[in-house]
């Protein structure tokens, strides 16, 4: 089929580049002009994992191309879908301005029946307006169907979310655009679940608040590990066998952070008040996240009492794992903090560290290998959980410290372990 994917960031650009490697034909477009010349030029502007082959292929086999013209795109497509920011507004709610102004300039270039997909993760009744706003805008007044297509992918596995889709969510206001849906989807054999537009928006938050709740529950467990002289990997481990619960989004840490959870949860919050509930559990879920980084600072400094002049390892930056995105990362959340309280950073992740540099400049040192980190520091703190920082030369580590202190955030080392060769290790929950 003929696609556009306007908005071709994290989502936009592993989505087309997805469709384009099943066999559709596939323009993304975007408004960036640096980022499409990039693109043009066979450069990869975010990093993921194998994304960079699967772009190379499609461009080459003329199924994948950039532009940053919506109008090229809509002219030469017949499902265009929108996959543009929605960031958060200072109260929690949700900024449409992206979707709004992408709606207008799809509804300049209709000259004929189109179908509009909205994979952006939006407000419900966002659909409703989208549709208004092309009715209002299209000059050409030709058909039209706007579909929700909410995307659940995850950085870091993005490409492996996107080719096998846990499920598809349709939401429709008629029949008409379920065949041409089902059919951009079917080479990936997924579930697909087809419900009215409403209800495909809700899903998306009501997924990610879920998730995010279950990251809170396990960190809240963690608080009570350490009062109570518990582990709270085997209590996660225990609960997580009862296939009711499940294993998975039980790791205690620092907290979730990421561009996703955090607005995702207040603007769900938002969305509730909206319609007359107060989802008072998913306030106390963005408190639990609050405070889990509180007691990690707390550890830190009830640990090396003053941070003033105190110089620091900060082992990762991304929000996680097998990403460079650094966008609300808890990591970059915790370098602020203790450079606020007067610590100098030496700090290393494995491919964030450039995206990190516009958000941390004064006082962090960038350390292109992670065995240099701790030369010259008071501590070592892991904020990320990178799954080459298991890999770290401990002894080395030990000697280029001032004292072998680590305070992990993110659980990957045996506590034993690290006291029996000597380090002061500071974890969650354990
Ligand atoms: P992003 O910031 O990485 O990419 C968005 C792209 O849209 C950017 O390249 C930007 O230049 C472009 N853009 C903005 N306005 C435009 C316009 N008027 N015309 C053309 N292009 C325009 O964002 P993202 O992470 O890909 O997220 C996009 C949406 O998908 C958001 O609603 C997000 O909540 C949702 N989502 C994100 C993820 C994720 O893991 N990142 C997962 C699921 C859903």
């Amino acid at each position: 089929m003929k696609l556009a994917i306007v908005g071709t960031g994290y989502v936009g650009l592993v989505t087309g580049t997805c469709f384009a490697e099943v066999g559709h034909r596939v323009i993304c477009v975007d408004n960036d002009a640096n980022k499409v010349k990039m693109l043009q030029a066979g450069g990869i502007p975010i990093y993921e994992p194998g994304l960079e082959e699967l772009v190379k292929k499609n461009v080459a086999s003329g199924r994948l191309s950039f532009t940053t013209s919506t109008a090229e795109g809509v002219q030469l497509s017949d499902v265009i879908f929108i996959a543009v920011p929605t960031p958060p507004q200072p109260d929690g709610s949700v900024d449409l301005s992206f979707i709004e102004r992408v709606a207008r300039d799809i509804a300049a270039a209709m000259t004929g029946y189109k179908i509009i997909v909205d994979k952006s993760t939006v407000p419900v009744k966002t659909g409703e307006k989208v549709t208004e706003t092309i009715k209002r805008y299209c000059p050409a007044k030709v058909e039209f169907d706007v579909v929700s297509n909410p995307e659940f992918l995850r950085e870091g596995f993005a490409v492996g979310d996107l080719m096998n889709p846990d499920r598809v969510v349709i939401g429709v206001r008629s029949k008409r655009p379920v065949a041409a849906m089902t059919e951009i989807y079917e080479p990936f054999k997924a579930p697909i679940v087809v419900t009215d537009i409403n209800s495909a928006e809700l899903i998306k938050h009501a997924a990610n608040s879920f998730l995010a709740l279950k990251i809170s529950y396990i960190n809240a467990i963690s608080a009570i590990c350490e009062a109570a002289g518990a582990n709270v990997e085997e209590v996660a481990h225990g609960i997580g066998l009862d296939e009711r619960i499940g294993k998975r989004f039980l790791n205690a840490g620092i907290g979730f952070g990421g561009s996703c959870f955090p607005k995702d949860l207040s603007a769900f919050i938002k969305i509730s008040e909206q319609v007359g509930y107060e989802f008072r559990l998913l306030k106390e879920v963005q408190q639990i996240n609050a405070r889990q980084m509180d007691r990690f600072v707390k550890k830190i400094t009830d640990t090396l009492w003053v941070l003033k002049d105190k110089k620091i390892g900060v082992l990762g930056l991304a929000f996680k794992q097998n990403t460079d995105d650094v966008r609300s990362s808890p990591a970059i959340d915790l370098c602020q903090r203790l450079i606020k309280e007067g610590a100098t950073l030496r700090v290393h992740d494995p491919k964030g560290m450039d995206k990190a540099k516009a958000l941390l400049k004064e006082g962090v040192t960038y350390v292109d290998d992670m065995n240099d980190v701790a030369q010259g520091c008071d501590a070592l703190v892991v904020a990320t959980e990178w799954e080459e920082f298991k890999q770290l030369d401990l002894d080395l580590a030990r000697k280029n410290l001032s004292h072998p202190i680590m305070f992990d955030g993110r659980n990957l080392f045996d506590p034993a372990t690290m006291e029996k060769l000597g380090w002061i290790y500071k974890s969650v929950g354990r």
